[in-house]
């Protein structure tokens, strides 16, 4: 019998229960009315006090009810003494040659996720995580050499967006307009630690708050979830978020792929390219991302290429080909840039976008598929301490 290619994580609680004060952070509207009227607000106020709220933090990212100057005394008093506004910790931030940010966050049980800011030209894209590791073990990445630990909340989803908008200074000035348009921070990416499909409900709430447009306000087409090919989640993403969509593709036939992404056993190339062809959303202004990781002498031959074009058809898409990021003990090697150039131009001259991905932050080990945080490192090796000295 062979051994099965993912684990349930849905077993995985997703909100760990926590001591003391209920953190407002990550509740959905719904669920923030529910807590508001659970301390005594009455229902007919609930509405307009959600929204005063929800102003206060995610607007204009205020943590201390003190502060929440429209809400009376005594009903600031009350939301201090049952609720707080928390983030997850930073324990460590990272500045690459580049610019590139990269943010080690706590979070409750003492477990640590990787964040990572990329600032380019007029606008920039934070890379957010959803799993602390990942139960897929895709052979080229390095979180997936991580044992999962467990899904992350709705609230520690959001919470790397907020800390990062602290550390780059970017919540309004008064008076200011909600406008996106030429943040520091202006995009998402779900292309962080873990398979966001695999923590669908949690993503899904984190992504509805951050989309609010009472709030930080980042339309949904400024938003790409990166999945490895969770088919039954699909149609979902489309329905529930509507965000734009990317892909783990890296192969052009199933034996190679079930090497590469072995959640291909379980859904084919073929079942694979059924779903996408039925996203809702894939128009061709919202065509799907098909990243490929370039790995030399493993799936960048002319052959790939055109079996690639072959494949894409009937689909709005572009291929975002990842020159391979390489990390300690990693089993590939980076295609040349040649190789990487020809396999581009087969693309371009079947029509397919192809731009080639310039790695960020690969000197702070912040690049795609590097992420592995450095407690699990520790741990990995103090354990493995302990097995050579027989203990
Ligand atoms: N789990 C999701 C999202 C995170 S990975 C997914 O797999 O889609 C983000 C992208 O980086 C994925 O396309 C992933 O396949 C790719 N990647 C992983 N390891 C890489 C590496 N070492 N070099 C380059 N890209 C890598
Ligand atoms: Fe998990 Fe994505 Fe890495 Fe695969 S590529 S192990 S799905 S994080």
């Amino acid at each position: 019998m062979s051994a099965p290619v993912t684990q349930d994580v849905h077993t995985i609680p997703r909100r760990l229960p926590e001591g003391g004060a209920t953190n407002l952070v990550g509740m959905t509207r719904d669920a923030l009315r529910e807590a508001l009227i659970a301390i005594g607000v009455p229902g007919k106020q609930a509405k307009m006090r959600v929204n005063q709220v929800w102003q206060w933090v995610y607007h204009w990212g205020v943590r201390d009810f003190d502060a929440m100057t429209n809400l009376s005394k005594g009903f600031r008093a009350d939301l201090a003494r049952h609720f707080t506004v928390a983030l997850p910790e930073v324990v460590s931030r990272q500045v690459s040659t580049d610019g590139t940010r990269k943010y080690l966050v706590r979070i409750a049980g003492g477990h640590e996720v990787e964040t990572v800011y990329i600032p380019e030209e007029g606008r920039g894209t934070l890379c957010v995580s959803s799993q602390v590791g990942c139960t897929l073990t895709c052979s080229f990445c390095h979180t997936g050499t991580q044992r999962l630990v467990r899904n992350l909340t709705a609230g520690e989803i959001v919470g790397q967006v907020m800390l990062a908008r602290d550390d780059l200074g970017e919540w309004p000035e008064k008076g200011a307009a909600n406008d996106p348009t030429g943040r520091l921070l202006s995009n998402i990416v779900l292309m962080g630690m873990g398979e966001p499909l695999y923590n669908f409900e949690n993503v899904r709430d984190a992504m509805r708050i951050v989309m609010d447009g009472e709030g930080i306000a980042l339309g949904r087409r400024r938003i790409t979830l990166s999945t490895s090919g969770v088919v039954p989640e699909i149609a979902r993403t489309a329905e529930e978020i509507g965000c734009l969509l990317a892909v783990s593709f890296h192969a052009t036939t199933d034996a190679v792929r079930d090497q590469l992404v072995p959640i291909n056993k379980r859904w084919n190339i073929d079942t694979l390219l059924d779903a996408l062809r039925e996203y809702p959303k894939a128009t061709n202004s919202e065509r799907i991302t098909f990243e490929y990781v370039m790995l030399d002498g493993v799936n960048d031959s002319d052959a790939d290429a055109h079996r690639l074009v072959e494949l894409l058809d009937g689909i709005p898409a572009k291929v975002n080909l990842i020159p391979f990021n390489e990390w300690p003990g990693a089993p590939y090697r980076r295609s040349s840039n040649n190789r990487i150039r020809a396999f581009a131009t087969i693309l371009m001259q079947a029509g397919y976008a192809s731009p080639i991905r310039t790695p960020r932050g690969e000197d702070i080990m912040a690049a795609c598929g590097q992420l592995k945080s450095a407690t699990e490192r520790a741990r990995r090796s103090r354990a493995q301490i302990a097995a050579e000295a027989g203990l």
